[in-house]
């Protein structure tokens, strides 16, 4: 299998190069040429998601030096539970918060971090990524390379800009991961990252890389969990589930277009948004247009401009045949609050304000079709303690790998958003400029 460059189309890598590169080099997404054909009868004697995923995922890494490690990158995937519960109403929810930190992105984050400490093997110098981070993605990166050998990782979070929470999850770490807080905001942050990439010294001195959501090593890994949740769903009643997606920048909805493609008996897919409107605004119009981000209660999902419209307006290229291939509905800040403070009664559940966008949708959608629903909840609430608690009038239990994480923080360097100063810490670890 190669991947090609959504911009050119004629530019194709093997899978390793894709991993290693992130983006293309005409600034275009890698995605896979084809997809291969897998239903249910593919999967038979598969039971785990470890081995699961590694059937799904052979054929994208057929060719490709990483291919004889899959049965082991599957197994560092994983290892934690992927439940798949049901809570009534035809309805199951997809659990995707049990990993390290206790949100989707792990799953990607874990699967790219050993990806590339297997490819970096017999590197000279470790391979350093660097990661801008406004909360979720740095945690769940600088989790998954921890003490992973031949890569090392640097993660700037804008100080003050994060909640607590959030806080305590990025300076949890040592050894190969190393976090900065940079006195501005995440603009400022991404901005170091960029002038690092362009930077003489910074190249000459380092092997740099990114590892950041649109990356494919975290996109193809992702389609793990709903080929696993469906064969889990097909096998016990012979049905494929609409599936709803909370989505921002729509990668985690693209996993599971993707596992339909690959014949996984998936229903119809729906893009749960918050009040950010470029997808819903292209569906209904046919005009892709970048929206300014908004705020809002989902903050994850805050996105203007979602980097994975390019690769959905690759395998489907016009609004038409994208309305043919997704529907999206747009939930306001109003019904993702009354989601969660009715979730305890309605579904015995607290949501997290992510999962309560997929939630309202289910809700508005309850029609008398035939049909079941699997909803994918992508974070613990109780990552989200300001917006949930009040509205459900009790402390949310933090899960205990989260907790962990968070009993590890420490002080970490502080520094002015200048490349000097990043430099002063990256180059010489042991004499940092100041401590927060
Ligand atoms: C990142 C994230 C999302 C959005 O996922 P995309 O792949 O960007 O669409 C939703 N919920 C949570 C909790 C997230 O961290």
């Amino acid at each position: 299998m190669q991947y090609l460059s959504t911009r050119t189309p004629d530019h194709r890598v093997s899978l390793s190069t894709a991993l290693q590169e992130g983006l293309a080099p005409d600034g275009g997404l890698y995605v896979p040429e084809r997809f291969p054909d897998l239903g249910p009868a593919a999967f038979e004697g598969c039971d785990t998601i470890e081995a699961v995923a590694e059937r799904l995922l052979r054929p994208f890494a057929e060719g490709d030096a990483i291919a004889e490690d899959l049965p082991a990158i599957c197994e560092a995937t994983y290892g934690f539970p992927v439940p798949l519960r049901d809570v009534g109403r035809r309805t199951s929810v997809l659990e995707l918060f049990h990993g390290p930190t206790a949100a989707f992105k792990d799953v990607g984050a874990r699967f790219l971090a050993d990806s590339l400490a297997r490819l970096n093997e017999t590197a000279d110098r470790p391979l350093t990524i660097l990661v801008a981070t406004s909360g979720d993605t740095g945690a769940a990166v600088a989790a998954a390379f921890w003490q992973k050998p031949n890569v090392e990782v640097v993660v700037l979070y804008p100080k003050g800009k994060v909640s607590d929470r959030q806080e305590k999850q990025l300076t949890g770490w040592s050894d190969n991961v190393q976090t900065v807080a940079v006195n501005g905001v995440f603009d400022d942050c991404q901005q170091l990252v960029k002038e690092a990439f362009q930077h003489e010294e910074w190249q000459s001195r380092k092997r740099l890389s990114s590892a950041n959501s649109i990356n494919i090593g975290r996109l193809l890994p992702q389609m793990t969990y709903y080929a696993h949740a469906s064969l889990q769903h097909w096998r016990a009643h012979g049905t494929k589930p609409t599936v709803i997606v909370p989505s921002g920048n729509l990668g985690n909805g693209l996993a599971c277009l993707y596992a339909r493609e690959c014949g996984l008996p998936i229903g119809e897919v729906i893009f749960a948004t918050n009040e950010n409107r470029p997808v819903t605004h292209y569906l209904e119009t046919g005009d892709y247009q970048a929206f300014e981000t908004q705020q809002t209660l989902a903050t994850a999902m805050d996105v203007g401009n979602p980097s994975n419209m390019e690769r959905l307006r690759h395998h489907w290229p016009t609004a038409e045949a994208l309305r043919e291939a997704i529907r999206a509905e747009q939930v306001t800040d109003e019904q993702i609050k009354r989601q969660i403070r009715r979730g305890p009664d309605a579904w015995d559940t607290v949501w997290c304000p992510h999962t309560a966008t997929a939630v309202d949708v289910r809700e508005r959608l309850d029609d008398d079709s035939d049909r079941d629903w699997m909803l994918v909840a992508t974070a613990h609430p109780a990552k989200f303690p300001e917006v949930v608690e009040p509205l459900v009038g009790h402390e949310i239990e933090i899960p205990e790998l989260l907790r962990k994480v968070m009993a590890r923080s420490k002080p970490v360097p502080q520094i002015a958003p200048s490349l000097d100063e990043l430099g002063g810490i990256v180059f010489d670890a042991e004499t940092p400029t100041s401590v927060s």
